[in-house]
């Protein structure tokens, strides 16, 4: 077995041994592969793997990388920062985008989605933590974004994403995650439709788990450490 099978193995029981913490069915999470910095090689090799959604953040690097792949059954969603000068990259390349947070953005992904293409599934970034320099809508302006999102026509709204402050213990990771579960059930209970609750990565997934998140976005524990250049 290749590493990345092996790691893939290893995540998939972290987050089954997480949904049987909380009670959950291991079908309600969705395992998203995040394969940024790494080239179409990995990629190929955790497809092999069974593996299928993958998540990207520089949006050039992915297009190139999916461009390669195009012979894979291959779900796309891109994670990262979305420049309006970069919505239409998305528009044609991706299926998913996770970090939408102001109209004028989902406006133009809905506007250059290609035609012939499935509407753009979107979450709605969310700022939970309150950091001021964090990307993310404010949690009290959600529900209105969600309304005018919901009615683009080449949208598909599916949830809220979050990316909180890295937490010192279990709890810590889960206060954050719990206020993005609160915030999603309080939407939907308002009658805005959305299934998704795009939350945890290598750290906190657990937390994320017993938090309620559908969909983790796991990247170093699958391909290993990333160059450290983030953004
Ligand atoms: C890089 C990244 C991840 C994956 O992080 P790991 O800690 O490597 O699992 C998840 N979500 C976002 C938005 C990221 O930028």
């Amino acid at each position: 077995m290749t590493t990345i099978a092996a790691n893939l193995q290893t995540v998939r029981g972290r987050i089954a041994a997480a949904c049987a913490r909380a009670q959950r069915q291991v079908e309600e999470v969705t395992l998203l592969a995040v394969s940024k910095t790494f080239g179409p090689e990995e990629v190929r090799e955790a497809h092999a793997a069974g593996q299928r959604a993958f998540g990207e953040n520089y949006i050039q690097e992915a297009v190139e990388k999916i461009g390669l792949l195009s012979g894979l059954a291959l779900e796309w969603h891109c994670i990262g920062p979305i420049q309006s000068n970069k919505t239409r990259l998305v528009a044609q390349h991706f299926d998913w985008a996770h970090t939408v947070d102001r109209l004028k953005i989902a406006q133009r992904l809905s506007e250059q989605r290609p035609e012939g293409k499935p509407p753009l599934c979107v979450c709605i970034q969310v700022n939970i933590d309150g950091g001021p320099s964090k990307s993310g809508a404010a949690p009290g302006e959600v529900a209105e974004l969600a309304r005018e999102i919901a009615r683009l026509p080449n949208l598909r709204l599916r949830g809220l994403m979050t990316i909180p402050e890295p937490g010192a213990d279990f709890e810590a990771q889960k206060a954050p995650h719990e206020a993005a579960a609160a915030l999603f059930r309080q939407l939907r209970a308002q009658g805005i439709e959305m299934d998704t609750l795009s939350m945890g990565m290598t750290a906190d997934l657990e937390a994320a788990v017993a938090a309620g998140s559908t969909m983790v976005r796991v990247g170093t524990a699958i391909f290993g450490g990333r160059p450290k250049k983030e953004g």
